[in-house]
């Protein structure tokens, strides 16, 4: 079954107004079967909501519709399902008394605006809003689909649970969608796609590639009758990216970078410490929000400045000789780290964060090391001078390390 979504609303247009619903609905597609297609942004303008109903007719089976059930003049949901199908609007008599029930309930008298919102047209049934005066609509014409519900997310949302959502659970054939995440670091996205061309272009299991703050992930999205079918199908391709690219994978699904580390130094009972410069404490922040972190982080310093790099153990003949921006730094931030804190792991994280150029460097360079029981790994990159993309790619770049080394067997006992 393909859908769409319509988001309806000029406010939206206008950028006022970000569109959380059709994100929200779209998220609760695949579990369903529901194949999504297109999400539009549509203004207040009767012509063109009308005619993007006619274009979506043809096009899909069925179309949700998020705003313009309102009862004021810019509100044109109704009005444009009802001159796309060709129907008439009539006024319901016991929704009208249902509205007039709801505002004396609150003290007040029903405005006359609010008859808008007691209109249907043949094709279509309401749908029950607990929690405003926009009832939703349930239209079924010549096998198409539209559901309309109101805007405001705190009525949408009750609509869809409540009503919607069951409806398509018993219409729709049971296919469900199942996806699995696989995170990577290290391989450029032109290297993955040449160790896995084959699994590319086709349509189950599709998988697809995207560049992320974290790294590459790969998506492998499968659709079978049921979930356990949907992974048989996954399994041959997650195979085969385990294999080709297996060091460079270190996190699936929701996984963030710290708590695939975090998941790894709790297993093999290690530590960790760092020192950071250019991060300014976005690695120490990372780490801290695994809840489990309290066991193995020993703790984190913030060295911004020389001064601080000295009193936290970094000697000063390196600073001189090297810059706070180097390798060698950044390695005596790791060893310094680990030592004083007596963890298994140090990483230490220099570079250059800008706007300006730092001892003939240029900003976005990034010097990381990870120090361990009898060897300190050295990783170098060079990202667009954005701070956030900076400070997150170094953290982010020093976290997944860590992680593969673990992986790899890299476990420094002391
Ligand atoms: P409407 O039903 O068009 O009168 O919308 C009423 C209110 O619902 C708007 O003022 C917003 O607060 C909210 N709303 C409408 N559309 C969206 C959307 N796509 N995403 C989030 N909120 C929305
Ligand atoms: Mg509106």
């Amino acid at each position: 079954m393909k859908a769409e979504i319509f988001s309806i609303g000029t406010e939206l247009l206008m950028g006022e107004l970000t569109d959380t619903n059709a994100s929200w609905i779209a998220s609760r597609l695949p579990p369903l079967g529901i194949q999504l297609q297109w999400m539009s942004i549509i203004g207040d303008s009767l012509d063109m909501l009308s005619e993007a109903f006619q274009r979506g007719l043809q096009r899909s089976d069925i179309i949700f519709t998020t705003g313009g059930l309102g009862p004021t003049q810019d509100d044109l949901t109704r009005e444009a399902v009802a001159q796309a199908l060709g129907e008439t609007l009539t006024v319901q008599e016991e929704v009208v008394r249902g509205l007039e029930k709801y505002f004396q309930g609150r003290g007040m008298t029903m405005p006359s605006h609010n008859i808008k919102q007691a209109h249907l047209i043949p094709s279509a049934q309401f749908i029950r809003n607990r929690n405003g005066t926009a009832p939703g609509w349930w239209v079924e014409s010549k096998g198409k689909i539209i559901v309309c519900m109101p805007g405001p997310p705190g009525e949408m949302h009750p609509i869809w649970d409540e009503e919607v959502a069951p409806r398509l659970r018993e219409m729709v054939d049971e296919e469900v969608t199942v996806t699995r995440n696989i995170k990577t670091l290290g391989m450029s996205e032109a290297a993955i796609d040449e160790e896995i061309s084959e699994f590319f272009g086709q349509e189950n299991p599709y998988l697809g590639i995207y560049s992320k703050p974290d790294g590459i992930h790969l998506r492998v999205i499968a659709r079978a009758k049921d979930e356990a079918r949907a992974r048989e199908l996954i399994q041959p391709v997650e195979e085969a990216i385990n294999q080709r690219l297996g060091p460079y994978i270190w996190g699936h699904d929701d996984e963030t970078p710290e708590q695939s580390l975090g998941q790894a130094l709790l297993e093999q009972g290690l530590s960790l410490a760092t020192m950071e410069s250019v991060t300014g404490g976005l690695l120490a922040n990372s780490i801290s929000e695994v809840p489990e972190s309290c066991s193995y982080f020993k703790g984190g310093v913030v060295a911004f400045s020389k001064e601080s790099m000295l009193a936290h153990g970094v000697p000063a003949d390196i600073l001189v000789r090297f810059g706070e921006a180097s390798q060698e730094t950044a390695n005596a931030m790791a060893s310094a780290a680990r030592e004083s804190s007596g963890a298994d792991f140090g990483i230490g994280l220099a570079g250059v964060l800008g706007p300006a150029e730092q001892e003939g460097k240029a900003p976005g360079q990034i010097y990381i090391a990870i120090a361990a029981d009898k060897e300190i790994r050295e990783f170098q990159l060079r990202v667009p001078p954005r701070r956030l993309v900076i400070k997150r790619r170094a953290a982010n770049t020093a976290l997944t390390e860590l992680r593969k080394m673990i992986s790899a067997g890299v476990g420094a006992a002391r």
